[in-house]
């Protein structure tokens, strides 16, 4: 993979959605670097980070936006969804009003993306089980009505997170390739 010379087959630009503070920037950092970091971020406006991996012998380029912080102003733009192939719409699984925004986000996503965008659906923070605020099957449930993919994650432990980025540019690759 150090090689830089290699060929990419496919680039897949991957946007990550929810409320502020939900850990969309903590879940790209943990893929993209395998880091998690306690301080907060500073940056601000769109950023992306890229990955590449390899499915099915092909090279693909996973391209993952963070919204970095603009969702506090209701200033995601439509420059962000521009050519997006997937969507992970990100809530706190200890936060219920960040899941019940869900639906707006979607409806937002949907607004401004690609029909056959994959979205997938992430329920973050689950190291803290003691905590929980969203039960699963209602997450489930949700995901199921809305035609979504659903995972729980932990951006802290790691838990799932590279299963789930794996999982939604194995699925953006079935549809495109
Ligand atoms: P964003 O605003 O959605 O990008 O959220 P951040 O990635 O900045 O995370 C918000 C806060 O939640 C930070 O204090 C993170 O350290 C924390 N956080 C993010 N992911 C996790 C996680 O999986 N578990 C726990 N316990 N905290 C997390």
């Amino acid at each position: 993979y150090g090689d830089y010379n290699q060929k990419i087959d496919y680039v897949f630009k991957v946007v990550l959605i929810g409320d502020s503070a939900v850990g969309k920037t903590q879940l790209l950092s943990r893929f993209s670097r395998n880091e998690f970091s306690v301080d907060s971020k500073a940056t601000i406006g769109v950023e992306f980070q890229t990955k590449t991996l390899v499915i099915d012998q092909k090279t693909v380029k996973a391209q993952i936006w963070d919204t970095a912080g603009q969702e506090r102003y209701r200033a995601v733009t439509s420059a962000y969804y521009r050519g997006a192939v997937g969507a992970m719409l990100v809530y706190d699984m200890t936060k219920r009003q960040s899941f019940d925004h869900m639906a707006r986000w979607l409806e937002e996503l949907r607004g401004h993306a690609d029909k056959n965008i994959v979205i997938m659906l992430i329920g973050n923070k689950c190291d803290l089980g003691s905590l929980r605020a969203v039960p699963t099957e209602d997450a489930q449930e949700f995901a199921e009505r809305e035609n979504l993919f659903f995972m729980e994650t932990s951006a802290l432990e790691s838990t799932n997170v590279e299963t789930a980025f794996f999982r939604i540019l194995t699925e953006i690759y079935r549809i495109i390739s």
